[in-house]
């Protein structure tokens, strides 16, 4: 049984080993052939899977380039005709001291951000101290902006007492230059989590806390305009920098502007947002008054992507009531930025 079994075996090698002799050209041409076939293909899947990232680029430039190229959904696509590329950064801008990747629209639903839902349908106010007259005048207007501009309605809750918050979370500095007198500021991380964290209501979107009186994060900084913690749907700023709006109506126009533009920044955070590298745009970070008086009042198309995502609201809608708004509030360029904006919308539509 072996043997014959090994005969069987000796014949079959004989055989290959004439074929080979015979064909060896032709199969050596298949092998080369058929080895180049699947180098393109492993080569073509493995540099299909070296996906490109904001992360992997290595330029700020680089990755506002990829983010602006991101395809959007057709209004915003149309709307990247009129924006402005973000400004080269200069020493002593937020991007020159801080390292940021942006975020595109596709991560940022992926990141699965806070927004409206069943449960959530507000932005609530916690208004915490006095305002003087003009002061509330410009908090109900800038509510009222945001209540447009988020497509949510916004509550004011029951005024909290600056007498309620201790004195180890309140300090007074000395007269500053510019203000010419003594001031006091309130620390923060107190505000945060003892006064808006436990009062937040069960269907608060987000709830913000506004003061007329300055803020410390820490005590070693000097101040800081408004601070926002994504996770806890919270928020806090101070409208004290935002300069005197009884001054006059140029002054008004200016606190009513900063306040909206905070507010909007903020909430943006809130709605799980982060900072725009690659427009000038309202989401961009800011490091000093000068670079956020330099940002008008309304989000890149990346940035409005992912609003108009969040709270199905279409740009053209939202477009349609802030231009009413702004005319109310002679908000001049923004109204006719927005009118501009809907005027490209409605002409694309047409074609
Ligand atoms: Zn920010
Ligand atoms: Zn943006």
């Amino acid at each position: 049984m072996l043997e014959r079994f090994s005969v069987v075996i000796y014949d079959k090698k004989s055989i290959t080993v004439a074929f080979l002799k015979k064909y060896w050209d032709y199969i050596s041409l298949i092998c080369l052939v058929c080895l180049t076939t699947v180098l393109f293909v492993f080569g073509t899947s493995a540099s299909a899977g070296k996906k490109v990232t904001l992360k992997s680029l290595k330029t700020l430039e680089e990755k506002a380039i990829f983010l602006r190229k991101e395809k959007l959904g057709s209004q915003c696509e149309h709307l990247k005709a009129l924006h402005q590329n973000r400004k080269a950064v200069k020493p002593g801008d937020w991007l020159h001291e801080h390292h940021e990747d942006g975020q595109s629209f596709a991560t940022y639903v992926k990141e699965r951000p806070n927004g409206p839902d069943k449960v959530k349908k507000f932005i609530y106010i916690q208004l915490i101290g006095g305002f003087t007259k003009d002061q509330s005048k410009i908090l109900d207007q800038t509510i009222e902006y945001m209540q447009l501009s988020f497509g949510l309605s916004v509550k004011k809750l029951a005024a909290f007492p600056l007498s309620k918050i201790p004195a180890n979370a309140r300090r007074t500095r000395r007269g500053d230059p510019r203000l010419n007198n003594d001031y006091e500021q309130l620390y923060t991380k107190f505000i945060m989590n003892k006064v808006l964290l436990p009062n937040r209501p069960k269907d608060a979107v987000a709830l913000i806390g506004f003061t007329g009186t300055d803020l410390y994060p820490d005590p070693n900084w000097n101040f800081v305009f408004g601070i926002a913690s994504l996770r806890q749907r919270i928020g806090l700023w101070s409208i004290y920098r935002n300069g005197n709006p009884s001054k006059g109506p140029k002054e008004f126009i200016q606190c009513l502007r900063r306040t909206i533009g905070t507010a909007i920044h903020e909430t943006g955070h809130i709605l799980g947002m982060q900072h725009c590298i690659a427009y000038e745009c309202l989401m961009c970070g800011s490091n000093s008054r000068q670079e956020s008086d330099s940002r008008e009042l309304y989000y890149c198309p990346s940035c409005l992507q992912k609003l108009t995502w969040n709270t199905k609201v279409s740009p053209a809608t939202r477009f349609k009531k802030l231009i009413k708004l702004c005319n109310k509030l002679k908000l001049d360029r923004e109204e006719k930025f927005f009118t501009k904006s809907l005027e490209l919308l409605k002409n694309k539509n047409s074609k």
